[in-house]
């Protein structure tokens, strides 16, 4: 997969790509080929617009053409599994695929989103999770591979607050056995707030266009603790620029989206993620 020059394509690249519905919007394509590019592999990965019904035919092109990789994004993470050949122990465990590799036409599926927000969270902002009391907001899809990968760090507690209790519940059932896991009402968010190492908003509360929104009061949080969000528009939330103000350390959604992809070509390649330089690429493009 090695090639000479970065931007060569020829007839020895190797076809990666994203799928999902809409797709246009996705800065996927942009930084995994700043990632070939910057480490020299042939390779070129471009965007396919797949609805529901194409999803089988979508998969047959995958084995007919070769394509070794597949980043796979909304609507199809649920759907894309009973295609596969096998589904990894975490994919498993989450319920949803975000990443497939395929090895001579047997199609594996992983999800790299919850290992990919942990690697960046310990990476630029809390190294080690050992023994950190964790407050999650919202219990939606991305929470779930969250919570997941959270639990394979040795947290100390990890309490999931969210707007329909039920959801938070059924999530914290069903990892209970890996980690010291609770689901509360919004009662008793402000004291698991005030007590926690690390608060994570998972929600959409806050994201464009609705910037001046906030998941909690982030006068909740104890200075010196992490204040976290998954999301990256606007790079920086209120929710973080008010933790910010009460002394938190604070940690972007950016970062999530750069490691998911980290593994992805990791997976992929068998080699280290130029993660700077697809950081740099991504944030050029705002
Ligand atoms: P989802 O499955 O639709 O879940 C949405 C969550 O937000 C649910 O817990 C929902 O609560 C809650 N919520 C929505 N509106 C709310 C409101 N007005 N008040 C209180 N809670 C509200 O979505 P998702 O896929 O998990 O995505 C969640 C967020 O993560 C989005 O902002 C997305 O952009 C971001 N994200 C970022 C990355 C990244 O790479 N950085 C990756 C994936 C997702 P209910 O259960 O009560 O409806």
């Amino acid at each position: 997969m090695k090639g000479g020059e970065s931007a060569r394509i020829d007839s020895h690249t190797v076809l990666f790509g994203v799928i999902g519905n809409p797709i246009r919007h996705s800065r996927s394509p942009i930084m995994m080929n700043r990632a070939f590019q910057e480490t020299g592999i042939n390779g070129v990965y471009t965007a396919f617009h797949i609805v529901g019904e194409q999803l089988a035919d979508f998969v047959s092109g995958v084995r007919a053409m070769g394509i070794r990789g597949i980043n796979v994004t909304i609507p199809h993470k649920l759907d894309i599994m009973p295609l596969l050949d096998e589904i990894d122990a975490g994919a498993q465990a989450i319920g949803a695929v975000n990443t497939i590799v395929n090895e001579n036409g047997r199609l594996i599926g992983y999800n790299t989103d919850g290992i990919g927000y942990v690697r960046s969270l310990k990476e630029e902002a809390e190294p080690s999770l050992a023994g950190k009391r964790i407050v999650v907001l919202g219990a939606g899809g991305a929470a779930r591979g969250i919570v997941y990968a959270l639990t394979q760090e040795q947290p100390g507690r990890i309490t999931i607050a969210n707007r329909s209790v039920e959801r938070a519940q059924e999530l914290a059932k069903s990892f209970s056995s890996l980690a010291d896991i609770e689901a509360i009402s919004n009662e008793t968010l402000k004291q698991a707030c005030s007590e926690a190492d690390i608060v994570i908003n998972t929600t959409s509360v806050g994201m464009f266009p609705n910037v001046a929104d906030t998941p909690v009061d982030a006068s909740w949080l104890q200075p010196g603790a992490v204040a976290s969000d998954l999301i990256y528009n606007p790079l920086k939330t209120a929710f973080l620029e008010q933790a910010e103000r009460q002394g938190c350390r604070t940690h972007g959604g950016l970062g999530m989206f750069i490691y998911q992809g980290a593994f992805a070509f990791e997976y992929w390649t068998g080699q280290p993620a130029p993660a700077l330089a697809m950081r740099e690429t991504v944030l050029a493009s705002f």
